[in-house]
């Protein structure tokens, strides 16, 4: 089952997954080809059957600026963080009912802090709450590990599973090892999620 489209910049370098709505539509508007395709299943519509793409290949080159594909948005930050709250230890099943993973700036927004990869961390709701406005140290707190700014591709697919064929794309251009990076990475947010489920 393809869960998304695998989209490869013109250069073939992997840039993202975008639902297969998407995909279609920049196959149809001529923005991108498509390089893999189930075509036992295609797509159809009122007017025309579309191979289902599994990788795309935008036909014309973007450029991606470092700050969009760095951006932090929670569901990358929880998968850096394997679901695990950086204070106390525990993993989102962990959570009692009302509790759960937030954004925490160890140095707060209202001190100067950013929203940088290096200033944010998972933390539960009860150990925001008790950090408040705090540094960690003025709470008492400690970091079980230091925030780092993860690898683009490694978010990417930290949330997400690969077909095969998707991840011959990866080997191409970032090699075997990366891939099974991105294989344990997608294990463990797998193995998190049907747990949660
Ligand atoms: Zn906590």
């Amino acid at each position: 089952m393809i869960v998304g489209c695998l989209a490869l910049n013109s250069s073939f370098e992997p840039l993202t997954m975008v639902p297969l709505r998407r995909a279609l539509r920049l196959v149809i508007d001529g923005k991108a080809e498509i390089v893999e395709a189930d075509r036992e299943r295609p797509v159809r519509s009122a007017r025309l059957a579309l191979p289902r793409p599994s990788v795309i290949r935008l036909t014309r080159f973007i450029h991606v600026p470092r700050r969009f594909r760095r951006q932090v948005t929670n569901t990358f930050l929880f998968a850096r963080d394997r679901y695990t709250c950086q204070y106390c230890g525990r993993s989102a099943t962990q959570l009692r009912p009302r509790e759960s993973l937030t954004r925490d700036h160890v140095v707060p927004l209202s001190r100067g802090g950013t929203n940088a990869w290096t200033n944010v961390v998972t933390s539960c709701s009860a150990c925001n709450t008790r950090k408040a406005h705090h540094l960690p140290e003025e709470a008492g707190m400690h970091l079980l590990h230091v925030p780092v700014e993860p690898h683009f591709v490694h978010l990417s697919w930290a949330v997400r599973r690969l077909t095969p064929t998707q991840a011959k794309y990866i080997r191409l251009f970032y090699g075997a090892s990366v891939l099974h990076q991105l294989e344990a990475l997608e294990n463990r947010a797998y193995v998190h999620k049907s747990r949660y489920a």
